[in-house]
C-alpha cells in the first residue's frame, strides 16, 4: 500500500500590512497639538501644521508608538488624524 499523501497547506501567511498616520490636510486646522503628543512622528511647520519627521505623507507609526498615536488621533478637535493599515 502506497503512503497517504497529506495535503498541508503550510504555515498560514498574514497580508503583510503597516500602521500609519494618516493626516487630511484640508480638516486640520494647525496649531500642533499632534505634534506636541507625537514628537517622535511629528514636528510643527511654522504654523502648527504637522510635518512627518520622515519626510513622509503618511509616517509610519512603530508598534511602539501606536498608543500615543492612537492618543494623539483622540485629540484632534477636528478629526484630522486616523490610523490605517497599508501594504508593508
Ligand atoms: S491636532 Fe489635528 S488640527 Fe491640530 S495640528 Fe494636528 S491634525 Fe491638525
Amino acid at each position: 500500500m502506497s503512503p497517504t499523501r497529506q495535503r498541508t497547506a503550510g504555515p498560514r501567511t498574514r497580508p503583510r500590512s503597516i500602521t500609519r498616520l494618516h493626516i487630511d490636510w484640508v480638516a486640520c486646522e494647525g496649531r500642533g497639538l499632534c505634534s506636541e503628543l507625537l514628537p517622535e512622528l511629528l514636528e510643527p511647520d511654522p504654523w502648527g501644521y504637522p510635518l512627518a519627521r520622515d519626510g513622509s505623507r503618511e509616517p509610519a507609526v512603530p508598534r511602539a508608538l501606536e498608543a500615543h498615536a492612537t492618543r494623539a488621533v483622540e485629540a484632534c478637535p477636528v478629526l484630522a488624524l486616523r490610523l490605517v493599515k497599508r501594504p508593508a
